[in-house]
Parts: structure tokens; C-alpha cells; sequence
């Protein structure tokens, strides 16, 4: 295979044009998100089968992947056997041992072997001393061996094996030069570090294993120099001087307005942000608290404050339902102040929208909360003083970049209950100051939370309807099927149909989804609110912040597409009031993997134990690779492990800085251009 056209290819040329990729497998490499040219020999692989050490048949390990060499010695031809499985049988040995191989449903392999001729053969060894099998092993020539003695393998998807994946980037690897290099030469020799070109050959088709390895520590390098660059060039906007200079704000009054008393937590997290806004920088600050402890009333403090010292503040948040709501509360809240709360969402009518504006520009809106409609062009503060993100983790770095450009430098609050370990938080949140919210209101019960099986539905639901028998309210969860043909809406209203009504004939049940119009949304959640739904068929658009204090049973279907982390935010939307609280986390899925996940949460309501169980189990890899922090995803770097290169690179990262802070020297502009690159990707993909 060979591209079709050398002539046209850039690293922006998208995949298809590739020989062998129809619109089908091109489908599939989007998936991995893979649109280019560049995103394919960007895709590196996890690891290596290793050809270039084979054992011989008698020494193989038995019951374990490895690679045996073997001359063919007899083709004893294929066979129906029961069950209707097609069989191909060759005898192959060495000078002591003779071992079986075996294909099943597959007829290509073995008519191409060669009697007489020694091959490698890839797979796992059955059997004892004198009968040795491999079943479906992958086979090698002599000069395949040669020429590339550790194969890559690559993280595949669905209908995209390593093989095909390989196949597509070894046509590509002539072409590596198209990946310009973004590390200056001199950077290079410092750190006796291969090129781009080189090194994106090396990590896919190594010649040894030490190549392999300093391939992957230059790519590793690089990545993480451009996201230390990415967050350093926000850590210096958040040392300039604040244009929102204000005095110490005493909270006595804000507390005093409450039907209860705030936290101890509260009170220090609000003394920590009230003395960071009295100060002459710009306050950058992180809110971390658990589910549920109340992240919305410290925010409504700051906001206070900001307000009574005579400037405009923003709360940014990341659905629309979430920002209904925090519009909800924070009038409730601020309204016997005098202040004026206006609310902003992409899907707001035209002429309502441009009194918004109008509003929010002339200074007749104290307060805007909203969607990221807020970060749009047309939204100009007459004079921004305190921007809030609540759920960070859900935005990108570059919305938090976004929304401080709307004023000279106004204090920034983000907030998340994500916990992360301190130390990778502060390289992560490297331009952060961070306060802890680690007490709950008090007079909460815990979450009992209960795994159970689709069989128990019936069950489940006689519970279900005994709670909305005396007043509660539930959720039930259903997931968002991406892969059907029928698409997400099917899915859910499927469940609402045929399952939720049928099994609460006399309950008043809801139905909610990403697809409906806001207006619709806006209306569901208002009748949940206000009681006039006992249940409400969702799918995961409540995640994040919802809170409806009267609801005690959170119910979870097909639980095990969820990671951790998730689930303990969807139980987080029960155990709100005083009242004792469910989470039924239905699944029918036997891994033993994914059974002990789902057990663990049974065991535990804390945030940080379930993050940190995450992280051991899932692997930072997905841990960080996700969006959890709205950082950039890694393709080959490691937060956890990779620590040395993280700390060698953000020191690089802050000597250039320190010589060149907006990378505007020649050599300098790939840097620049890739970072950029990087960040609004992450960005996008919010
Ligand atoms: P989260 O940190 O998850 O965003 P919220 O801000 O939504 O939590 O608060 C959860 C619930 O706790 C809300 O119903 C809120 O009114 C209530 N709450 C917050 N602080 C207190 C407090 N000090 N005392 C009693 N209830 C509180
Ligand atoms: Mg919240």
C-alpha cells in the first residue's frame, strides 16, 4: 500500500486519502480520534511483540504469550469439526520438539506456509512435555523478522484491529518528515534527544528495544513540555496586577442572611477567597469539595462580596440545567441584597437575549449566570470583577482563560469536586491556589448504595414506588447509547416507555435527555423540583450539581459503563436533605473487574477514596487521559509515572518562559503554534 498522491499530503490530509481506507475505516479511526495524517503517526502504540527472541518449541513457557521459531513439517489440510467451526491443522518443530498449530474459522494462514521452511509464530503454548498446541497464532517470515523484529501494537477499537492500524501507519512512515519538529535543535542536543521524524519511526517500527525507548522518552518529553508551556503561560496572567482592586469584605451580613449557619469548612474557604480578592494580584483559586458539600453557598459568598465592593461577577456552569438552577439559588440568595441576578444560555431567544446583554454591558445586571453562551463575543461586562466556573473538571483550561479576557484581570474561582493527590494537583493546577471543602452540612445521612442484577428490576421497583409513597422522589439513570443507529433518544425514552411506566403505573414519571430544547428541560426539572414528578428517567445531563433535596433513591442502569468517579456524582444527587438515601447500581455485566469496581462504591461515600480507587485501578492513564481536569489528553505521556521528565520539563518550560513569555522568537513559533494546538483541542472538545 502507498498513498495515492505523494504530491498533496500534509500532516492535515485527512486519513481517508490513505490506499485501503474506504469511509468505513475511516469512521472507525475517527473514533480513536484520528482525522489526519498527523493524528496517525501520532498514534503510538502501547506495546511490542517481541520476534527477535524466539524460544525454542521445548523451552516456550507454557500457558503464556510468546513466540516460538519452527520449521513447517507437515500440512495435514483443513476439516469441518462440530459445531460447525472450520479447523486448519500444520505439524511444525524444531530439532527437538514438534508443536500442533491450530486455526479456527481461518482458512488464509496456513495454505501460505511453506513446507520445509522455519517461521515465527506468535501465540499461547498448550499442552505438556510431548503434546504442545498453539491455537490462532500469529505468524512471521524470516524476512519480516529482519526487518522489523518488535512489532507495535496499538490500542484498537471496535473493528479496527493493531494489525489494520499498523498497516496504515507503516505506509505513512516514509512520510514521517511531515511532522515538523517543535523542539529547537538546541533543546535536542541538550537533552540528547532523537528528532521528531526519527523518533516517530523509531516508536513505530524500532530496530531494538533500546531505540524504542528513547523514541518514546523524546515524544514523552515533548508532550509534556508543551502542556507545562500551555499552563505556565496561564500561571503568568494570574501573577499581574488585579483590575478589580477591592477592599477586605467583613461576610458577617451574607452569613447572618441564612436560614442556617455555614460550615466551619465554608467559613475558611470564604476567608481565603475574600482575603485573595483584597489582594493586589488577581485571585486564582481552585474550590475542591466533595459532592455535596455545599461548593454553590461559598460562591454565593464571594459573589457577595464582589458585588458589595462595586463590580460585576459571573458564574459559569456546564449544562444548562445546572445553570437554571444556580440562577435559581443564587437570586434566592443574593435578591434581599438588592441584587440583580440575569441568566444566559445559548438557547435563549433573540430578543431576550439582547436585553441580557444589554443589561450585563450597561451594568444593570449585577450577576450573570449562565452556559458557556457567557464566553460568546457579544458578552461584554461593563465591569467584571469575579468569574466562578463551577465543575471545572467539565471545561476546558481555555474556557477558564476565556472568561478571565472578559476584564482586565478579574479573580477567578473555579470549582470541582474531583480530588486529585496534592502533589500531581499542584502540577496540574500548577497556577492554582486551592482551598479544601472536607466537612459535609451537617445532618446528612450517607448514601446506602447496593449493587443488584436487571432480574431484581421488578423488585427495585416495588421499592421505588413504597419511597414515592411517602413523599420522596427518585432518579433513574439510563446511558446515552452513542453506537446505536437509533441514537441516545431511542434509548432513553425506550426505558421511560417500556420499563419506568410500566412498572410505576401510578406514579408520575418524567422524562429527561440531552435532545430535548432548553425550554422543555428548563420545564421538566421545574415540575421535578417543585413535586409534580415522582421519577425522573434521565440520562446523565443531571451528573453534575442538580440538587433536589427531597429526592432519596438514585437508581443506575447498565452501571459498568460509568467509571467511578462518575457514579459517586450521580449519587451525589440524593442524600441532600436529612432524610435517609439510595443508590441501586444495576448491572448485569459478570466481569469480576467491573463487579469489584461497582462493590467498592457500595463500601464507600467518600470522594477522595473513590478517586484514589479510580486512579490504582482504571490507571492514570484513563484517570488523566479523560477530561477530568479539562487538560489537554496525553497520547503517550504519564502523569503518575513519567514524574522526572514532568519535573525536567516544566523547568524547561519555565526558563523559556522566563526568556521568551508569549514564544513570539522565531524559533520558538512551532512551540507556540503546538501548544496552542493542544489546549484548543481540549477545549473543543467540550
Ligand atoms: P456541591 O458542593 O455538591 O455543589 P451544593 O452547593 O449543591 O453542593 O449544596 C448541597 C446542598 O447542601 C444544598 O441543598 C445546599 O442548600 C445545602 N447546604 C449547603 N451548605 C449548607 C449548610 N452550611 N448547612 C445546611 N445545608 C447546606
Ligand atoms: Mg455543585
Amino acid at each position: 500500500m502507498e498513498p495515492e498522491n505523494h504530491t498533496t499530503l500534509t500532516p492535515d490530509t485527512p486519513v481517508r486519502y490513505l490506499k485501503g481506507v474506504g469511509p468505513k475505516i475511516a469512521q472507525r479511526f475517527e473514533k480513536l480520534g484520528i482525522l489526519t495524517l498527523a493524528d496517525l503517526l501520532c498514534h503510538y502504540p502501547r506495546r511490542y511483540l517481541d520476534f527477535s527472541r524466539p524460544y525454542s518449541i521445548a523451552e516456550a513457557p507454557l500457558d503464556t504469550e510468546c513466540v516460538v521459531r519452527a520449521e513447517v513439517l507437515a500440512k495435514p489440510g483443513g476439516r469441518r469439526i462440530t459445531g460447525g467451526r472450520q479447523l486448519e491443522r500444520v505439524t511444525a518443530g524444531d530439532d527437538v520438539s514438534t508443536l500442533e498449530l491450530v486455526w479456527f474459522n481461518n482458512p488464509y494462514v496456513a495454505p501460505k506456509l511453506k513446507l520445509g521452511e522455519a517461521y515465527y509464530f506468535q501465540g499461547i503454548v498448550t499442552g505438556g512435555m510431548l503434546e504442545r498446541r498453539m491455537v490462532n497464532p500469529q505468524v512471521r517470515t524470516e524476512a519480516q523478522i529482519t526487518a522489523a523484529p518488535l512489532e507495535a501494537v496499538y490500542p484498537q477499537t471496535d473493528g479496527l484491529s493493531s494489525g489494520v492500524i499498523a498497516r496504515c501507519i507503516r505506509q505513512l512512515l516514509p512520510h514521517a518528515e511531515l511532522l515538523a519538529d517543535p523542539l529547537p535543535p538546541a533543546m535536542l542536543e541538550k537533552y540528547r534527544l532523537p528528532g521528531k521524524a526519527e523518533a516517530v519511526r523509531a516508536i513505530h517500527c524500532p530496530a531494538s528495544e533500546e531505540e524504542a525507548a528513547g523514541a518514546r522518552r523524546r515524544l514523552i518529553y515533548e508532550e509534556l513540555l508543551l502542556l507545562q508551556l500551555g499552563i505556565g503561560r496561564m500561571k503568568n496572567r494570574g501573577t499581574a496586577a488585579t483590575g478589580a482592586p477591592m477592599r477586605r469584605v467583613d461576610p458577617g451580613p451574607f452569613w447572618d442572611s441564612l436560614p442556617f449557619s455555614p460550615t466551619g469548612a465554608q467559613r475558611r474557604a470564604v476567608e481565603e477567597i475574600l482575603s485573595d480578592m483584597a489582594g493586589e494580584t488577581s485571585m486564582n483559586r481552585l474550590l475542591q469539595g466533595d459532592v455535596g458539600s455545599g461548593k454553590t453557598l461559598v460562591a454565593a459568598a464571594a459573589i457577595w462580596a464582589c458585588i458589595r465592593s462595586g463590580y460585576q461577577a459571573a458564574l459559569l456552569a456546564p449544562t444548562e440545567i445546572l445553570a437554571a438552577q444556580h440562577a435559581e439559588t443564587l437570586n434566592r440568595l443574593l435578591e434581599p441584597f438588592g441584587i440583580r441576578v440575569a441568566f444566559l444560555t445559548g438557547g435563549m431567544k433573540a430578543a431576550a437575549r439582547r436585553t441580557t446583554l444589554a443589561a450585563i454591558e450597561t451594568d444593570q445586571a449585577d450577576l450573570v449566570v449562565g452556559t458557556h453562551a457567557i464566553l460568546s463575543s457579544g458578552v461584554n461586562f461593563a465591569r467584571l470583577g469575579l468569574a466562578v466556573i463551577d465543575e471545572q473538571h467539565r471545561f476546558g483550561v481555555r474556557q477558564r482563560g476565556a472568561l478571565a479576557e472578559k476584564a482586565v484581570n478579574p479573580h477567578l474561582l473555579v470549582m470541582s469536586a474531583t480530588p486529585i493527590p496534592r502533589t500531581l494537583g499542584l502540577l496540574i493546577y500548577g497556577d492554582l491556589d486551592i482551598s479544601i471543602l472536607d466537612e459535609l452540612p451537617p445532618g446528612r445521612t450517607p448514601v446506602k448504595t447496593r449493587c443488584l442484577t436487571g432480574k431484581k428490576r421488578r423488585d427495585l421497583y416495588g421499592f421505588l414506588d413504597r419511597e414515592i409513597g411517602t413523599g420522596r422522589q427518585v432518579y433513574i439513570v439510563c446511558p446515552a447509547i452513542e453506537d446505536s443507529p437509533t441514537g441516545e433518544l431511542n434509548a432513553v425514552q425506550t426505558y421511560y416507555e417500556e420499563t419506568a411506566k410500566a412498572l410505576l403505573p401510578s406514579r408520575r414519571v418524567g422524562l429527561m435527555h440531552g435532545k430535548l430544547k432548553p425550554k422543555e428541560k428548563a420545564a421538566v426539572m421545574e415540575d421535578f423540583k417543585a413535586g409534580r414528578l415522582d421519577a425522573l428517567v434521565s440520562t446523565t445531563v443531571i451528573e453534575v450539581g442538580v440538587d433536589v433535596p427531597n429526592a432519596t433513591v438514585m437508581v443506575i442502569e447498565n452501571a459498568e459503563r460509568y467509571g467511578l468517579s462518575a457514579l459517586h456524582q450521580l449519587r451525589g444527587r440524593v442524600g441532600r436533605g436529612a432524610a435517609e438515601s439510595w443508590c441501586f447500581l444495576v448491572s448485569d455485566h459478570e466481569g469480576e473487574a467491573v463487579r469489584q469496581r461497582l462493590r467498592f462504591l457500595c463500601s464507600t461515600n467518600d470522594g477522595f477514596a473513590v478517586a484514589q480507587y479510580d486512579l490504582e485501578t482504571r490507571g492514570p492513564g484513563d484517570f488523566f487521559g479523560s477530561r477530568q481536569h479539562g487538560l489537554p489528553a496525553l497520547q503517550i505521556a504519564n502523569l503518575m509515572n513519567d514524574t522526572r521528565t514532568l519535573h525536567a520539563a516544566q523547568r524547561e518550560a519555565q526558563n523559556l518562559l522566563a526568556a521568551d513569555p508569549l514564544l513570539t522568537q522565531p524559533e520558538h513559533a512551532l512551540l507556540a503554534q503546538q501548544v496552542e494546538q493542544m489546549f484548543r483541542r481540549a477545549g473543543a472538545m467540550n
